[in-house]
């Protein structure tokens, strides 16, 4: 049994009048109709609390998607039950097989799956066609085409040495007990990714989507039981935080938490595990993929048509909402001039506005709390004395949870909107001086506590060197003539340190090295 060194999926464009439009549309429609109410599923079985919650569409509110079924402590407790009572046969099942089940998922997904999810990203989160296809078709099938690789070479690779006389095994056992995966709205692929990656290990875990994307969750666990997953091996319970994470958190039981979402959901869940530390039968691993406050660096020397085409890019795709989104940037006096006019001419250019029109750059922010968390942020800088607003700052929630792209100047390089995660297409410079290059890139480093993605553009080889070295512990995530967005499964890992995470690289052999406990068995002849 081989796996072959994967690729990545290629991305399909979607043109105009092309068959591949023409059934992603049909199927949106399919999709927007549906009305389904989304039970939970626990051991392979549909459990319904009668306590509900609504999927809307972002960018028309009114516009119920589907309704979901919430858990509360009693389905904790049963989908603790089905997890473990799973384990039992999925930590045994060879790997081969596991693999096989990953491999007929990234199959299915870029497949008959594709219309399915893209289409249920683009209306569940406002996600325009391209970010929905590099999301949940491309990146989430070179998740699993790339992790059954990595475990390929990990299961196959016996690293130790033995003597004659001795036989050294290096053997990788799944955790005891279930992993607890808790999944963002903003990408499909991650929501796919986390409560999957410990699975491949031979691990089961219980699965908490974001309130505002249980639509396209519910869509992967269907992906999941057609590939052959086993029940009980990934239970499904979307809920409220507190209702889930609470009774999860006590269960002697936790074997592992995989999350990726915002800082102080992370910490407060790191804490609860410390309160209840002596409850567990092992320590829990915790892997988590939290915040970021990312940059983009020019040096004098920054080719400007690239740099403009990046911070577009970087500060407003998807609206901003991406971990890794540009949000704040250093420019130099001396071409601040030209590139701020094209940075502007290049904004005005932006069509924001709904999913199904397919030439809208930007859609809508996911929900109403998002919308009142941004708009607060850029109705301080309006107010302040150390900022300006050089283009956008609309907001208007009346149909859909719009927001325009917005460029903040300000003076002051601790401004606020410098330092503070604000996860929508806000973006604030500062302007430094042509001859501070290496002060501004010390500033850069101590700005803010997080530490996941930042690009420098430069042309100069030694400013690229500095930028280099200075920004060390900057970013998990480093780019040099690019923008900070659009990691690639097997080509840049993706994660970052300080308060932006473990920096377990999601897709990635050290990933899956969390979820094994390893055992070494020495035999003599
Ligand atoms: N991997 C994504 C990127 O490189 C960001 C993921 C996130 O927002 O958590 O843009």
């Amino acid at each position: 049994f081989q796996v072959p060194k994967p690729k990545n999926e290629p991305i399909k464009a979607y043109r105009e009048g092309s068959e591949e439009k023409k059934s992603l549309k049909a199927k949106l429609k399919e999709l927007k109709n549906e009305q389904i109410e989304i039970p939970l599923i626990i051991g392979g079985k549909e459990v319904r609390t009668g306590d509900l919650g609504k999927c809307v569409m972002p960018h028309n509110h009114s516009h119920v998607l589907a309704t979901y079924h919430k858990a509360g402590e009693k389905e904790v407790q049963m989908a603790i039950d089905a997890a473990l009572k799973a384990w039992k046969e999925w930590s045994t099942t060879p790997w081969e097989h596991r693999v096989a089940v990953f491999l007929r998922m990234a199959e299915l997904l870029s497949g008959p799956y594709r219309d399915i999810l893209n289409g249920a990203t683009m209306l569940n989160q406002s996600k325009n066609v391209f970010q929905a296809e590099i999301d949940s078709a491309c990146e989430l099938t070179d998740f699993y085409r790339f992790n059954s690789y990595y475990a390929y070479q990990m299961y196959t690779e016996q690293p130790m040495y033995s003597p004659q006389g001795t036989w050294n095994r290096l053997e990788y056992r799944p955790l005891e007990g279930f992993i607890f995966a808790v999944t963002p709205f903003n990408f499909t692929s991650i929501a796919g990714n986390l409560p999957t990656a410990p699975v491949l290990m031979g691990n089961v875990s219980l699965w908490k989507p974001a309130s505002s994307a249980v639509f396209s969750a519910y869509k992967l666990m269907q992906l999941f039981k057609e590939a052959g997953l086993p029940d009980g091996v990934i239970n499904f319970i979307p809920g409220s935080g507190g209702k889930v994470g609470n009774p999860v958190l006590a269960s002697e039981h936790l074997a592992g938490i995989h999350f990726t979402g915002s800082t102080a959901t992370f910490q407060h869940m790191w804490r609860t595990v410390g309160t209840n530390i002596s409850k567990y039968k092992s320590y829990p691993r915790i892997v988590g993929e939290t915040g970021g406050k990312d940059f983009i660096f020019a040096h004098a020397s920054a080719d400007l048509d690239a740099l403009v085409a990046a911070t577009v890019r970087g500060a407003f795709e998807y609206q901003g909402q991406k971990c890794s989104a540009a949000s704040r940037m250093y420019v130099p006096e001396s071409i601040w001039p030209k590139f701020k006019d094209m940075l502007l001419d290049e904004i005005k250019t932006i069509k924001m506005g709904d999913v199904e029109d397919f030439t809208n750059f930007m859609n809508a922010v996911i929900d109403r709390a998002a919308f009142e968390t941004i708009k607060g942020y850029i109705d301080y800088a309006k107010d302040s004395s150390d900022a300006e607003i050089l283009i956008g700052g609309k907001c208007d929630d009346s149909v859909g949870y719009f927001i325009e792209p917005t460029v903040i100047l300000t003076t002051n390089p601790h401004f606020k909107t410098m330092e503070e995660e604000i996860f929508g297409p806000v973006l604030t410079i500062y302007v430094y001086k042509d001859n501070e290059y290496e002060e501004a890139l010390e500033l850069c480093d101590n700005t803010s506590p997080y530490a996941l993605t930042g690009a420098v553009f430069a042309n100069d080889r030694k400013a690229i060197e500095i930028a280099e070295k200075k920004l060390t512990h900057t970013a998990g995530n480093f780019y040099i003539n690019d923008k900070p967005t659009g990691a690639v499964v097997g080509q840049q890992p993706f994660g970052g340190g300080r308060a932006s995470g473990t920096n377990d690289k999601a897709g990635s052999l050290l990933n899956l090295l969390r979820w094994v406990s390893q055992r070494t068995i020495k035999e003599n002849f």
